[in-house]
């Protein structure tokens, strides 16, 4: 099984080379163009790696076939898609930019795919294979390390497109997801590696939805000395777009003033609620209260209960008392 994954991650390695290659030749054109007109330098580019699947439906197949690499193997490390009746193999990757998905030490575990135009599927993933798991792996991990070693915040964005540009415009400590909810997994991860994590996301409405599950998930991960913070970007902007438009320096304000998570926590509770209305007052304790429970014992949970006491007048010893109460019928 080692010998095996060896070769699927020298098989991975292959591909990129591969498609790092295609990019320079005459039918790179295309792609070269698209990542001028979306602004991304060549240095950035050699950075992270970018390349370019060519459009026909063997390119790689034949390439990799060529190194005398079985085509099981490329089918299970997500390189060729295998038709299901037919048995028919064919390059999952065609007439995309492709994004290398590397792991910490920098092996290339999967890929990100995105078209040119506005084709669909926007953007195409590897699948699961044995060394890539996307609830696992953070896009821009590696090479955020590599620009500096000793990180002490990590920016958390939706895309690939969000942590090249913000690399280029110097923001060299954002990783992405790839396509999925922040999960448990990756903010063990991150925290491993530094005190404090600034999600961001899309202004939009799947962003502001990311930002919310992205609050649940990292409650339970709250130990005393590590902080999560929420920064909000305006209406129908991503960080790509947002750092071209205002520079890093506005940029890196932002990053700055992102609201703490207790703050996120209480404004998002008092959202379209009228606390002047007892049931409102209710909802909003209710809601704020079942967080608070949600975080590890230490003193943010104790700070946080005070507070929440404050700002609804409830003494702290009924909520302590209710909390307990719900530990002995949990719902
Ligand atoms: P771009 O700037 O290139 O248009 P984006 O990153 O702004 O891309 P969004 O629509 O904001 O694209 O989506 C955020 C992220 O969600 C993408 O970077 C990608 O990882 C993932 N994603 C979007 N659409 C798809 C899709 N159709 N399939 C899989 N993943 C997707
Ligand atoms: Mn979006
Ligand atoms: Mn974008
Ligand atoms: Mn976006």
């Amino acid at each position: 099984r080692e010998k095996k994954r060896k070769e699927g991650v020298n098989l991975l390695e292959m591909s990129a080379s591969f498609f790092r290659e295609r990019l320079k030749m005459p039918e790179g054109q295309g792609a070269r163009e698209y990542l001028e007109r979306r602004g991304l330098s060549l240095e950035v580019q050699r950075t992270f790696g970018i390349g370019y699947a060519p459009g026909q439906w063997d390119a790689l197949k034949q390439h990799l076939g060529g190194q005398g690499v079985a085509e099981g193997l490329q089918v299970e490390y997500g390189l060729l898609v295998q038709h299901e009746d037919s048995g028919r193999t064919y390059d999952r990757f065609r007439d995309r930019v492709v994004f290398p998905i590397r792991d910490i030490r920098g092996r290339t575990l999967g890929f990100g795919g995105r078209v040119l135009g506005d084709a669909k599927p926007k953007y195409l993933n590897s699948p699961e294979t044995p060394v890539f798991h996307k609830g696992r792996e953070l896009y821009g991990l590696y090479e955020a390390r590599q620009a500096n070693h000793r990180l002490e915040r990590l920016l958390i964005v939706e895309g690939y497109m969000d942590v090249v540009a913000l690399a280029q415009f110097g923001i060299v400590n954002a990783v992405a997801t790839l396509g999925t909810a922040t999960t448990e997994d990756h903010l063990q991860r991150l925290f491993r590696l530094v005190g404090e994590v600034v999600f961001c996301f899309d202004g939009d409405k799947a962003g502001r939805q990311a930002a919310a599950r992205a609050l649940e998930t990292v409650l339970p991960q709250m130990i005393d000395g590590r902080q999560a913070r929420f920064l909000f970007l305006p209406e129908g902007e991503d960080p790509d777009t947002l750092v071209r438009k205002e520079g890093a320096k506005a940029f890196e304000d932002r990053i700055t003033c992102a609201s703490p998570l207790s703050e996120f926590l209480f404004d998002q509770a008092a959202q379209g609620r009228d606390l002047a209305r007892v049931e409102d007052r209710e909802r909003y304790a209710s809601q704020v209260l079942a967080a608070i429970e949600r975080l590890p014992q230490g003193v943010l949970k104790s700070l946080m209960l005070t507070e929440l006491s404050r700002r609804t007048g409830v003494d702290e010893s009924r909520f302590e008392a209710l909390m307990a109460s719900h530990q002995r019928q949990p719902e």
